[in-house]
């Protein structure tokens, strides 16, 4: 049948679905791990409990959206701490830049959620349908009792494996056991039900249909990495020098004709990309691994060394051709850049602990009532208004003592309390109303603007804090 010329050709390819091969060795050992201990964390974390006293959640780890807090075991995060949290991903961002430039795509190879979980679900299709070629035989053979009964079992396996993923998420935003009744009994938030929904239906479809799509199209992170990346970065190579050109060593033929490659497939029918290194550094590589188990195995087979697929920088390459040794991985990972990254790292992480010990357990925030900027009493004084905040971080109720500093003839008045003390609750923060009063015709009530500074003092723990403010008399 003759093609229409006229017809451009289409741009577009269907998806060839990968069905990677069950591989042994030192990687598939090292993602089996971190799976582990990553799935690990995810599940349990929010079960974890940790005794704050009788006012505070007991979950170890807990986004407290009710009272605006972030727990995580010792450490309470308060909204206006939320730098703690802008450090912590800035950290988290440092550290990818930093693995990136020293070691390629690992974050994506190893401890990806999307590679974590693709590689669970992968796994739950391999216990169910086999490995490779059962599961290739499986998929091209028509509809049938095996492939549906196969088929729904993988399936309702996978949606278990996303409910408890999407379930997991929830409760790290509220008390995981009180969560848990309430969703089965159905008297949760509807909020909660349609978090779990949309993660549910994310997980399942991002692990079981989509997988190396997600990677290839949806994710930026390949294109950004680019940038991290240069010739002494260590990432997936295939030492094409020594084996090419490939091929089966046939019978009669000198094994110098040939290279190391035996052209097997093995290395391409392992790889979660469905892509074959030997063609060179790919987009899709998610460098982990996982072939040069499998070649590993292959040179191991045929009494070749290993290594023809590895870890290998460019500069590495270079030096190989030429018949040079490689240079030294701590070279490689030794550089300007890796240590630049490392000292910002450590320099915020440091940072962030200090200010963590040094912080106080009160924090204030004073803010003068502008409209009018001061009001004329009967008896001529002036008063200003304030309106405060007062954050009581203690885990029990304290009295605090307000005092003036610069404030010289001025007057403080609390509404709706006697004298210069407020009672602040556990952990629970105070608006308070303050008026600031000059008497008539002072130096004060005649004078323009003054810088003063108001302290709150913790009775009994000594901690303090202040708060800059002006006052505001006739001459403004
Ligand atoms: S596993 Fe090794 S020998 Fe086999 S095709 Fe891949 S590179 Fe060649
Ligand atoms: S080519 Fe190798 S390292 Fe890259 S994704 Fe495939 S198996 Fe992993």
């Amino acid at each position: 049948m003759s093609e229409d010329i006229n017809t451009p050709p289409s741009l577009y390819t269907a998806r060839e679905p990968v069905f990677p091969r069950r591989v042994k060795g030192a990687f598939r050992s090292l993602k089996w791990w971190i799976m582990g201990v990553t799935l690990a964390i995810y599940y349990v974390t929010p079960w974890l409990r940790w005794d704050r006293g009788p006012h505070l959640p007991d979950q170890a780890v807990l986004v407290d959206l009710a009272s605006r807090r972030f727990f995580f075991f010792m450490i309470e995060i308060w909204p206006h701490e939320f730098y703690f949290v802008a450090g912590l991903l800035i950290m988290a961002g440092l550290g990818l830049f930093l693995f990136t430039s020293a070691a390629g795509r690992v974050w994506c190879g190893y401890a990806c959620p999307q590679t974590v979980w693709t590689d669970l679900f992968i796994q739950v299709e391999r216990w169910i349908e086999g490995d490779r070629n059962a599961r290739l035989r499986l998929h091209r053979q028509k509809w049938d009792g095996e492939k549906l009964a196969k088929y729904s079992v993988k399936w309702l396996s996978w949606l278990l494996i996303a409910l408890a993923t999407g379930g997991a998420w929830v409760f790290y935003f509220s008390d995981a056991p009180t969560l848990l009744k309430d969703l089965v009994t159905l008297t949760a938030h509807p909020v909660a039900y349609v978090t779990v929904a949309i993660l549910t239906a994310t997980t399942f479809v991002f692990g079981g249909f989509m997988r190396e799509q997600i990677c290839i199209y949806a994710c930026p992170w390949p294109r950004i990495q680019a940038a991290m990346m240069d010739e002494d970065t260590i990432t997936i190579g295939y030492r094409d020098w020594r084996g090419e050109p490939r091929g089966k060593l046939k019978k009669d033929e000198s094994p110098e004709i040939k290279g190391d490659c035996i052209d097997c497939m093995a290395c391409v029918n392992v790889c979660p990309m469905g892509i074959d290194i030997r063609n060179g550094q790919q987009l899709a590589c998610i460098t982990c691994g996982l072939c040069i188990d499998a070649c590993n195995d292959v040179m191991d087979k045929i009494g070749k060394p290993r290594g023809l697929i590895d870890y290998l920088a460019l500069t590495d390459e270079t030096a190989e051709r030429q018949g040079e040794k490689p240079i030294p991985v701590w070279k490689h990972i030794l550089r300007p850049r890796t240590i630049l990254y490392t000292v910002l790292w450590a320099g915020i992480g440091i940072a962030m602990l200090v200010a963590l010990f040094l912080r106080a357990d009160v924090d204030v925030n004073v803010s003068p009532v502008r409209n009018p900027v001061f009001v004329t009493l009967s008896d001529g004084s002036i008063r200003n208004t304030y309106d405060v905040r007062l954050r009581n971080q203690f885990h029990e109720a304290r009295e605090f003592r307000i005092s003036l500093e610069g404030a010289e003839g001025i007057r403080l008045e609390l509404e709706g309390a006697e004298g210069d003390i407020v009672r602040v609750g556990a952990d629970q923060t105070l608006q308070q109303r303050v008026y600031l009063i000059a008497p008539a015709g002072s130096e004060v009530a005649e004078s323009g603007r003054i810088d003063l500074t108001i302290w709150f003092e913790a009775e009994g723990s000594g901690s303090r804090v202040k708060a800059g403010t002006v006052f505001n008399g006739k001459g403004n």
